[in-house]
């Protein structure tokens, strides 16, 4: 890796200066929406009752350097991958397999499971299978490799946020990489400022057009006398990044005129409702005003990725009352499931059948090659092997993360803590875990945040590129009626963070300008 790229940049920044950029953005963040509810521990006792406040989404300063050709090579593979998990998702024996292990170890996958297995019982009404999904990486240079590659973190197949505002950080850098003349120009001068600008960033039009695919798809009211349409997003309540949401909402609602309402998951019991007498089984929704019901085309979660969100069995009543309607889901519990960290240890096992092919078996096999190119070694550790090897010497632990099947950031153990943590738990749990080896971003990045609270972070960073992509496909014949990738995300974190979520709070967002 030509470590020099990094080691001028950002241009260096006198305290006036850094303080105008630092009162931009602020500003600039809540004019354009780039905006977030405050953390509780942020806002003083009594302060804001009414929760009206609002703040800057924590972001860079700069755009931060990404090598173009892996760049590309991540958004090549993204409408690969799109298939990749639509072609699992379809595979439900496949799938109950490898899951066959979890189950008994892991209460969340387990009601997930039971979920899907309530729903098979009674017969699924709804074939199509919407995926909103995001394939996170990180760049990997270890000092011995010539070149840096591109590794996979993890994929994403619920709730993949930050489409929305990540959107808005490239339009920030980039208005500040264009200030006018005869306006103060709001970055010092440097040799890569020149001629560049983040890559266009289409995630809020991608999303949003996944959304509006399976609407169309659902085809026309399944109710008597028919219904409006509508989309619904099943919400956390006191969700803090819901400006990231709102921009697909108004996105669907200005542009493809699709009226969108927002549940909160505590309330769909309450708000929603399948007419008994139907064997269609429209998922009604009933709005705030007594004489308006609509008719949901598609469920879009922003919430029921994590245990905390289901605080009752009433919780897991509503999740099957959604995953038995004939509204097509983003994503069905299959899919969901099909994300699971396990399921990626899985695929990149070296030895044993080889799944990318059997699950695309029309693709070019240089193309599963640069697919598989992508994972970083992982391992099971149900068994002896290496995988318990390498978790319990301390040594061989370091290079390692041990995560379990859980999304939102937040739960990984890391590096030496990995072998203290497994014998503090009985070895029969396992199996919940897989390991999987450090990915090695290059030393040199630096740059600097402002964060939700104001405070400005400096320093060295590293960077993980989400890519955005969406598929519309039929679950019993497995075709695909809609594949798209489009947008991207940078989040930037400090050199010495492990964890890397901006939500969970460890990471700013960020963009990229490609060298
Ligand atoms: P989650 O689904 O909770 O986001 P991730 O697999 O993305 O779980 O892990 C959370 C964070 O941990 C990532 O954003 C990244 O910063 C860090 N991380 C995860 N796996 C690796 C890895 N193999 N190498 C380096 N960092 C990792
Ligand atoms: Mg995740
Ligand atoms: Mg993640």
């Amino acid at each position: 890796m030509d470590g020099s790229i990094y080691s001028n940049y950002p241009p260096p920044l006198d305290p006036a200066w850094e303080k105008f950029l630092v009162s931009t953005i602020k500003d600039w963040a809540i004019q354009n929406g780039l905006a977030v509810r405050p953390h509780p521990s942020f806002v003083p006792e009594g302060v804001d009752s009414k929760g009206v406040l609002a703040t800057n989404a924590p972001v860079t300063l700069f755009p931060s350097l990404f090598p173009k050709a892996r760049f590309e090579d991540a958004v090549a593979l993204q409408t690969v991958y799109n298939e990749l998990y639509a072609a699992i998702t379809c595979n439900e024996a496949w799938l109950g397999k490898v899951m066959e292990n979890l189950i008994d170890v892991d209460d969340f996958i387990s009601n997930l499971w039971k979920v899907h297995l309530a729903v098979q019982k009674e017969g699924y009404v709804q074939t199509l299978s919407l995926g909103l999904f995001r394939s996170d990486y990180m760049i990997h240079a270890p000092s011995t490799s010539a070149s840096p590659s591109l590794k996979q973190v993890e994929f994403n197949t619920i709730s993949s946020s930050f489409g929305g505002l990540s959107s808005l950080v490239a339009s920030l850098h980039s208005e500040l990489l264009t200030s006018p003349p005869g306006r103060p120009i709001s970055y010092p001068p440097h040799p890569l400022f020149d001629s560049r600008l983040p890559p266009s960033n289409t995630a809020v039009e991608t999303l949003s057009a996944g959304l509006a695919a399976a609407h169309k798809a659902y085809g026309v009211s399944k109710s008597t006398p028919p219904l409006p349409l509508c989309i619904l997003f099943i919400v956390q309540e006191n969700e803090r990044n819901i400006f990231d949401q709102l921009a697909l909402s108004k996105q669907l609602s200005n542009v493809s005129k699709i009226p969108v309402f927002r549940v909160n998951s505590s309330e769909i019991l309450d708000r929603t409702f399948i007419p008994e007498y139907n064997a269609f089984r429209p998922l009604i929704y009933q709005t705030h005003n007594p004489s308006v019901q609509f008719e949901a085309t598609t469920v879009y979660l922003r919430a029921f990725y994590a245990p905390s969100d289901y605080n009752s069995p009433r919780d897991w009543e509503a999740r099957t009352h959604l995953e038995r309607s004939a509204a097509i889901k983003c994503p069905t519990v299959l899919n969901q499931l099909s994300g699971c960290k396990k399921i990626q240890q899985v695929l990149a096992e070296p030895a044993g059948p080889d799944h990318l092919s059997s699950f695309l078996p029309h693709k070019d096999p240089e193309l599963i090659a640069k697919l598989r190119e992508t994972f970083a070694p992982q391992y099971d550790l149900a068994t002896e092997g290496q995988g318990r090897e390498l978790a319990l010497n301390p040594e061989t632990a370091a290079n390692h993360v041990l995560k379990p099947q859980r999304e939102g950031g937040g739960n990984n153990i890391y590096k030496k803590e990995i072998p203290e943590f497994l014998r503090s738990i009985p070895e029969s749990e396992w199996k919940r875990w897989v390991l999987m080896e450090l990915i090695q971003p290059p030393a040199g990045p630096k740059n600097i945040a402002l964060r939700s609270d104001g405070e400005v972070l400096r320093g060295n960073v590293v960077g993980e590129l989400g890519v955005y992509g969406t598929i519309l496909w039929d679950n019993s014949t497995g075709e695909i009626s809609h594949n798209e990738q489009g947008g991207w995300l940078l989040r930037t974190k400090g050199k010495d963070v492990n964890e890397g979520g901006v939500a969970a709070g460890f990471s700013s967002l960020d963009s990229i300008l490609l060298y």
